[in-house]
């Protein structure tokens, strides 16, 4: 049976997380069943973007430090990588992230060292999902001892949710992420490279920071949720399956979650999970709120419903107001269907991934939906008048 452990932790404060984290990590059977004095632990943050860590949007980087801390008092070398989404002038913006977030300097302070996966090669693999493409993983994944997944507590345009099996989709390097993007159209193929990436991969723990969560249309444009919690498992699917009950789904409700429970990358049905920790049962979190084209809508059926879903997606159009001409969505859409001049986007080419909106740091894409279909998702609501 999976254990998934839940602590209730307010705030930032360092002492209190190195005390929470450590109390959960015993609730596991102690920090001995997972690292080793010598050992070179990798922290796999969520870096999506140059964020700060008050946005919600990325690890926060007071979290990443007591682990640091903790990993550092047992003797352990500590990394701390990840590779950003999106590019500026044909790069990701992977160091300005490290900046941005405070993690450099958490790095400097507390002797750990930067792993920017864009720059630290890349070991071949060969997936053994649909999609059969060749795969490349950032290369510290592999030379690491043991790899610490630290995923954020997040609302996502496209998948709804995204937690610990979607972190690791940043552990392919730089501007590659496009190009699975443009394979992988919906949630459900998206969820199949996931789990591919967590089949390859070697991931050794999750701990999730849900102290300060994103509502809303996250990844990067929502708005903070203090959640006040901490979530905690070596199962990454089962941390997720719980994690989304706290907002009411189901794992049925979040295709790019399925692929996982599938290929048994963990543990996806919820009475096969135990919970410890703070908590006995799966606490929810009130007026939570879902991304903007999930507000209100029963979510049960969703798997049925996805073609109307499909048809009711969201149109990204660049709000010339908000737009302050960076041009990241123009080099990181998959299909290059964005005027760089005007920001037009060509809607006969665009494959609706959302990235452009993702990956706007000045939440200068706006998602609208057509008359039409606004009046099909009230009477789908219930709410048409
Ligand atoms: S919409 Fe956002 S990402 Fe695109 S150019 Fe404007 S500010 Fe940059
Ligand atoms: S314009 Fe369309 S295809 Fe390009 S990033 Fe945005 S949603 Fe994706």
């Amino acid at each position: 049976m999976s254990k998934v452990i839940i602590k209730e932790c307010k705030d930032y404060n360092l002492k209190n997380l190195i005390e929470k984290i450590n109390d959960g990590i015993d609730s596991l059977g102690g920090w001995a069943l997972f690292v080793k004095a010598g050992d070179r632990v990798l922290l796999k943050v969520n870096l999506i973007g140059p964020k700060s860590s008050d946005s919600a949007a990325i690890t926060h980087c007071e979290f990443v430090r007591a682990l640091t801390r903790i990993l550092k008092e047992r003797d352990c070398e500590v990394w701390i990588g990840d590779s950003s989404g999106g590019a500026i002038a044909g790069v990701a913006p992977t160091a300005q992230s490290f900046r941005a977030s405070g993690l450099e300097k958490v790095a400097k302070e507390e002797g750990a060292i930067i792993k920017n996966f864009d720059k630290e090669g890349v070991v071949e693999f060969s997936p053994k999902g649909k999609l059969k493409e060749k795969m490349y993983l950032a290369k510290p994944i592999y030379d690491a001892d043991v790899v610490i997944n630290l995923p954020k507590f997040k609302t996502h345009m496209m998948g709804i949710y995204t937690g610990a099996i979607k972190n690791v989709f940043g552990c392919i390097p730089g501007l590659r992420k496009a190009k699975y993007h443009k394979m992988a159209t919906t949630p459900g193929d998206f969820g199949e490279i996931l789990a591919d990436i967590h089949e390859c991969g070697k991931f050794h723990l999750h701990i999730m920071d849900g102290i300060q969560a994103m509502q809303g249309d996250g990844p990067t444009a929502g708005e903070v949720y203090q959640a006040n919690k901490i979530l905690i498992s070596n199962d990454p699917l089962a941390l997720d399956v719980v994690a989304i009950k706290m907002l009411g789904l189901d794992i049925e409700d979040l295709p790019i979650l399925t692929a996982s429970k599938d290929r048994i990358v963990g543990e996806g049905s919820l009475d096969k999970i135990k919970i410890e920790g703070d908590f006995q049962s799966i606490p929810r979190l009130k007026n939570f709120k879902l991304p903007a084209f999930q507000r209100g809508a029963r979510l049960r059926n969703f798997n049925i419903l996805i073609p109307v879903i499909n048809f009711l997606h969201s149109k990204p159009r660049v709000n010339l107001k908000k737009c302050k001409n960076c041009n990241v969505c123009v080099e990181s859409c998959p299909v290059e269907v964005i005027d760089k001049d005007t920001k037009e986007i060509n809607y006969e080419e665009c494959i609706e991934c959302l990235c452009c909106h993702e990956l706007c740091m000045y939440k200068a894409i706006d998602l609208k939906r057509s008359i039409i279909a606004d009046i099909a998702l009230k009477f789908y609501r219930g709410t048409y008048r």
